[in-house]
């Protein structure tokens, strides 16, 4: 038996509306099912004002311009996150000032952000690690007392609730990604969610490479022109057609995601008494969307050897981020701070493997040699 670490999950429609989308003839952007997607999204989680973009990394590219980030201004970003989170604010020439971790949450501690805020500072972005959420009415007071924009990351955050709101309508602006790793997939893809009415005239232009196209679409002007920067950020609609076709399963992929999440804690945690082992955190506010199903354990030297030892099993567990802090692209940048937290989930974390088609018996075979691992290791 060989546990892979992911594999993407297909409805069996994919194809059917992919080859739709071909006959149909209408193959590039904003056609009848990025219509459908952009519908959907609106219906089910409230967001009012939805692009489907080329990825994640370009929703936070088009955020980075609509709040008119530039040299000199300050964006305060966790470091224990992808590149993505960082790179958009770094092409408009902003300074990025790393965040830590919370000391028992991979999420950035908004506790410690107020030191790190700026007369320079234009916004903060929060990731919701895997799909948990930030302590958002934190975030929602400290965004309003300085005046400075909240930006979701909410690229895992799919389906998740803070309290009775979903993530990505918290933000002024929000981006989410449909990468073949994360929960609903079409293999590279994302969406731009505004929520403050302010960017949404301009979110559609710069979508639409400056052009007021959209607007010339429905029928408000008689003909469209370059009216702004922009760039090619609407992703076509033959990956909408895909995309729908997973939309329409959403609550068939998130039951099961989340069964097996619950399986893994409920299996693992004595753990925390006869190893501990760190279980993922989900605070009260919070819901679970099934993304990751992750352990930290004592130290690096401790989950590279659990890593090693379940792939001799040929059990595909992973660790995740580098800290972007000290990354070899960054280091040089950063102002010294220590990131203790941060640098402890980077060096500690180890994700197990979780898709919608793992079956009870692969679960049961990862979970029995976890137990083999600690029993033998301790
Ligand atoms: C996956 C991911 C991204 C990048 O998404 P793409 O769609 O591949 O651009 C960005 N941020 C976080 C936190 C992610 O997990």
């Amino acid at each position: 038996m060989n546990i892979r670490y992911n594999k993407p999950y297909l409805s069996g429609q994919e194809i059917k509306y992919i080859s739709e989308a071909v006959l149909e003839g209408r193959l590039s952007g904003n056609q009848t099912f990025t219509k459908k997607c952009h519908a959907f999204f609106a219906q089910r989680f409230g967001f009012s004002h939805n692009l489907l973009t080329t990825s994640c990394t370009d929703a936070l590219e088009m955020i980075a311009i609509l709040l008119d980030i530039k040299e000199g201004d300050e964006v305060i970003v966790p470091s224990f996150t992808f590149v993505s989170t960082a790179n958009p604010f770094i092409l408009r020439g902003a300074s990025i000032v790393f965040a830590d971790s919370c000391p028992n949450h991979p999420n950035i501690d908004p506790d410690n952000i107020e030191s790190l805020i700026t007369p320079r500072t234009k916004a903060i972005v929060l990731v919701h690690y895997a799909g948990v959420a930030c302590q958002m009415e934190k975030f929602m007071k400290i965004a309003s007392t300085h005046n400075i924009a909240i930006v979701e990351d909410a690229a895992q955050a799919i389906d998740s609730k803070y309290k009775d709101s979903y993530l990505g309508t918290f933000g002024a602006m929000s981006a989410f990604s449909f990468h073949e790793t994360k929960n609903i997939i079409c293999g590279e893809g994302g969406l731009l969610v505004v929520n403050d009415e302010n960017y949404i005239r301009r979110s559609e232009i710069i979508w639409e490479k400056g052009t007021n196209r959209a607007a010339f679409y429905r029928g408000e002007i008689n003909k469209y022109g370059w009216v702004d920067v922009g760039s090619s950020f609407l992703s076509s609609d033959i990956l909408a057609a895909f995309l729908f076709a997973q939309l329409e399963n959403i609550d068939v992929i998130q039951q099961k995601r989340i069964a097996i999440w619950q399986r893994y804690y409920d299996a693992l945690q004595p753990l925390e008494t006869i190893a501990g082992i760190e279980l993922p955190v989900v605070p009260s506010y919070a819901t679970k969307n099934g993304h990751i199903f992750y352990l930290v354990c004592k130290s690096e030297k401790q989950r590279n050897r659990l890593i090693t030892y379940l792939k001799e099993k040929s059990i595909h567990a992973v660790f995740h981020y580098l800290t972007l802090h000290d990354s070899p692209y960054f280091k040089d940048k950063h102002d010294g701070r220590p990131l203790p937290h941060a640098e402890r989930f980077s060096q500690c974390l180890v994700r197990l493997p979780l898709y919608v088609e793992l079956t009870p018996q692969e679960q049961q075979l990862v979970i029995d040699s976890i137990f083999d691992f600690f029993n033998s290791n301790k």
